[in-house]
């Protein structure tokens, strides 16, 4: 970046710091990841400066020869890894993604069918401070005590409130979904049906987990969570709906597409269906059941009962009477990274609800197996059981740093 060092020293010494925390600090955000110096590159491309309005071959500008190129490989790689019919890979990111499907799908007063957010689903899902939420009626289902979702409620709730889409998808639910029963309620009901795998697609990419693209009309997804690639969204759908997908995005929703974003997309999608992403997506499963066992063994109770995916929702509150904000502040000043998080039907509030996300993406990516998921979840007990020792909390964070340097990433930035 020799450069931006050069004219711009504010801007360049916070994006060293950035990087010097990414590579010294333990990253549990269930949600983030680390993508490949190549897709840094492509992000950083002068297809920044391109206006490409429109889709492959149907611009409205000119200049479009290598902008269609990318375009049309991010398109081609994406279809291959989910076997999807169609694909959109314009959307700036997951919330846009979603908002564009119910602008394609639905008129304004049609209700949808969502998972209660307390339970697992995302803001976008109609939570009452967002768009869609005064646009559409959102109703709801839960998960059951278990953890599992009770498909003949979900039935039943479709039954009678007649929704014209019915949405799968989470941000902090950690079971593996019955698609074929999500596919004959829509058919019985007559609604269209939706799965937003934003945090999950890299598990599905890397076959660590079954593809529920053959089975949903519409699906959205992310491209920087499991999926490793640049912060993005993306659509796939049935043929049936690509038109409506198509002009939705351009002209309904976005204007001109982030090519450089696309490129780096293809790039990461390029990744993905290579073998080793394959690995990768099954030792993320690995860590994460390693996970569950500690910290099941360390007093810990994990809602829904444990695990199939990359993250564990952990009841602190309930366990060590230590609430989900405090988690939070004492795993920072140790140098673990992860979020405070409601658990189903939480008693406390939003903002110092009763639970932690933990999610192992991230230090898989670094190369992290079994071993050191052992030694994580002890940090994080011994760190929330101590909470209020900062010396105790600093010989942590000396262990912490100790282990991110044995896993490096970005040596070559
Ligand atoms: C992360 C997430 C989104 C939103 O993605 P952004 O890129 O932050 O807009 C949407 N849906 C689900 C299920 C998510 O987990």
């Amino acid at each position: 970046m020799k450069n931006l060092k050069k004219q711009d020293p504010q801007i360049h010494k916070a994006i060293i710091g950035e990087l010097k925390r990414q590579q010294e600090g333990m990253e549990l955000i269930a949600s983030e990841n680390y993508v490949s110096e190549a897709v840094l590159e492509a992000l950083g491309s002068v297809f920044t400066n391109k206006y490409s309005e429109g889709y492959p071959g149907q611009r409205y500008y000119g200049g479009q020869e290598y902008t269609d190129v990318v375009e049309k490989i991010a398109i081609d790689r994406a279809k291959k890894i989910f076997g999807a019919q169609h694909v959109n890979v314009q959307p700036h990111s997951g919330a846009p993604a979603n908002i564009i499907c119910y602008f394609a799908l639905l008129k304004p007063g049609d209700t949808v069918l969502g998972m209660d957010l307390s339970h697992g689903g995302h803001l976008t899902h109609g939570h009452p401070v967002t768009l869609p939420a005064k646009i559409y009626n959102f109703v709801r289902y839960k998960t059951k005590a278990d953890g599992k979702i009770d498909y003949k409620e979900l039935e039943e709730i479709a039954v009678k409130h007649k929704p014209k889409l019915i949405l799968a998808g989470f941000s902090a639910y950690t079971r593996q979904l019955d698609y074929k029963k999500f596919r004959a309620i829509g058919k019985k009901v007559g609604a269209i049906t939706m799965f937003d795998i934003a945090h999950i697609a890299g598990l599905i990419a890397g076959k660590a987990l079954p593809n529920p693209v053959p089975y949903f009309d519409v699906v959205t997804t992310t491209t920087h969570k499991t999926l490793r690639g640049p912060r993005g969204g993306m659509i796939m759908c049935k043929k049936k709906y690509a038109q409506a997908i198509d002009k939705a995005t351009f002209p309904g929703f976005q204007g001109g597409p982030h090519e450089n974003n696309v490129a780096a997309k293809a790039v990461a999608f390029g990744e993905a269906l290579k073998p080793s992403f394959r690995l990768y997506a099954k030792q993320i499963i690995k860590n994460a059941k390693v996970l569950e066992k500690e910290l099941t063994k360390h007093g810990f109770k994990l809602m829904f009962g444990g695990t199939d995916n990359h993250m564990v929702l952990v009841d602190v509150f309930g366990s060590k009477g230590v609430t989900g904000k405090e988690a939070e502040v004492a795993l920072d000043k140790v140098g673990i990274t992860l979020n405070k998080n409601m658990i189903p039907d939480d008693s406390r509030n939003p903002m110092d609800p009763s639970g932690i996300r933990i999610g192992v993406p991230a230090v898989t990516t670094r190369g992290m197996k079994e071993k050191e998921i052992v030694k994580i979840a002890k940090w994080i007990k011994d760190t929330i059981e101590n909470h209020r020792n900062n010396k105790k909390l600093k010989e942590i964070k000396k262990e912490v740093i100790a282990l991110c340097k044995r896993f490096p990433i970005y040596k070559n930035l």
